[in-house]
């Protein structure tokens, strides 16, 4: 074959060196996903809340300038804060816009997936019973959503 011709074997000759410091020497990639990531600081990966801290104030979701949160309520106090993940430009309004500090964006990925069913996920909520026993009276039905 042409390639073992003498001449081109000469000047393919100046690779050696870098052919075997590559295949022996340090990884010089990133070892993730065999090894956790290195993130730098301030990394904005999954959008958390806090159950605890939560009031269901929705301004997180009235100021998600992505439509990414909704506030479903199930009487006064009663609710439930959805993040469709497929939708966050995880800009970081959110957690601006919570009193509370509620919502941060945590220094983990978001999953890779095909289905887009499994991008819509709960981040706190208050079930209708809890709202009762919290507040020892029943509030009137009804629903609405930022
Ligand atoms: S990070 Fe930005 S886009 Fe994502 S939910 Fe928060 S405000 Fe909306
Ligand atoms: S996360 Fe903060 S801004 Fe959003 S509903 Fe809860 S308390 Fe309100």
């Amino acid at each position: 074959m042409r390639i073992f011709q003498p001449s081109r074997l000469r000047r393919l000759a100046h690779l050696l060196p870098e052919l075997v410091q590559s295949l022996l020497g340090e990884r010089e990639t990133v070892e993730y996903p065999f090894g956790p990531a290195e993130l730098p600081p301030n990394h904005r990966g999954e959008v958390q809340v806090d159950a605890e801290l939560c009031r269901g104030c929705g301004a997180c979701a009235r100021d998600c300038p992505a439509s990414a949160l909704t506030l479903e309520r199930d009487g006064r106090n009663a609710y439930r804060l959805i993040h469709y993940r497929d939708r966050c430009a995880y800009c970081g309004q959110c957690t601006d816009s919570c009193r509370f500090g509620a919502i941060r964006l945590a220094d983990t990925f978001v999953p890779a997936t095909t289905r887009r069913d499994v991008l819509t996920v709960i981040l706190a909520e208050k079930r209708p019973e809890e709202e009762s026993e919290t507040q020892g009276c029943s509030d009137k039905p009804g629903a609405e959503s930022d």
